[in-house]
């Protein structure tokens, strides 16, 4: 079996591994991000160890260039995070190794993980999204991810708010009360004073939590008509997504009349990779890379 090189690449630490699938990953090792001098070196002294490498996939934090032909291709580029705008990483992966490297967002290459090994196995287009300290989503259409303008950023989608039922106005220095603004983790702690993992499953705010989520997924499921949308990360708690399928009912008022949707159990889901998508979605990457 080939061997493939995986780099979940996020704003606090990058995950690198080596292997061929989720029950052959050989070796897996934890870089905190500091300076991209650092820690893009500590992952290529990572990989060295594997001259036999087929290929490399890389899931990234971004904004990122996914435009092929473009001088950025492969680059960090507008982030917020210090020291980390405009970083070419693909290339230096690429030229320092010698193998042909696939790069992504972190959210599509998760969301390839789902498809290639996961919640998705059995659809090819589909919506992955996290909710954590923020909110990403990564798309397949047709079994492409899709790209286009930049990619997509449904974490900065507009949702309705009402202000009076909730008069908080929101945590994203961009857009206030956008989705992530509304409903990613620093939101719950700025509304209700206390973290999502202290909050009890029968607090009010995961109701709230799950409507905003839910009409994110109205909004997409009109959109992109995905067969399934996989919600994960660390807000997404177990009793969640009760809490989410209901809202989306109610949001949509019985307009889609599909039997699949119908089964709303099976079209808003957990992801089958668990915290697991990212790095195996690299990882998936690599292997329709190589
Ligand atoms: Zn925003």
């Amino acid at each position: 079996m080939p061997l493939y090189g995986a780099i979940e690449a996020g704003g606090t630490k990058w995950v690198c591994a080596v292997g061929s699938g989720p029950e052959y990953l050989h070796e897996t090792v934890r870089i905190p991000t500091t300076t991209p001098a650092e820690t893009l070196g500590l992952a290529l002294a990572f990989f060295r160890r594997y001259p036999e490498l087929a290929a490399l996939g890389i899931g990234s934090f971004g904004p990122v260039d996914l435009h092929r032909g473009s001088p950025t291709y492969g680059w960090i580029t507008t982030t917020p995070k210090p020291g980390w705008a405009n970083t070419e990483v693909a290339g230096v992966f690429a030229r320092e190794l010698d193998v042909p490297v696939g790069f992504d967002t972190d959210v599509n290459a998760a969301a390839l993980g789902e498809y290639r090994w996961g919640a998705a196995q059995d659809v090819n287009t589909f919506v992955y999204i996290t909710v954590g300290t923020g909110i990403g989503g990564g798309v397949m259409v047709g079994g492409r991810l899709l790209h286009g303008l930049l990619h997509p950023e449904i974490g900065h989608m507009l949702i309705p708010h009402d202000r009076t039922a909730d008069p908080y106005t929101g945590a994203c220095p961009f857009h206030g009360d956008c989705l992530e603004g509304l409903a990613a983790g620093p939101a719950l702690l700025g509304r209700w004073g206390q973290r999502g993992e202290t909050l009890p499953a029968e607090h009010a705010a995961w109701v709230l939590e799950a409507r905003y989520l839910a009409l994110a997924c109205a909004n997409l499921a009109l959109i992109i008509s995905p067969e399934r949308i996989i919600l994960g990360g660390g807000v997404m708690q177990p009793h969640m997504l009760p809490l989410v399928r209901a809202e989306l009912k109610q949001a949509l008022r019985g307009y889609i009349r599909m039997p699949q949707f119908d089964e709303v159990a099976h079209y808003i889901v957990s992801p089958g990779l668990g915290d697991r998508a990212g790095l195996l979605g690299a990882l998936a990457l690599a292997e329709v890379t190589g």
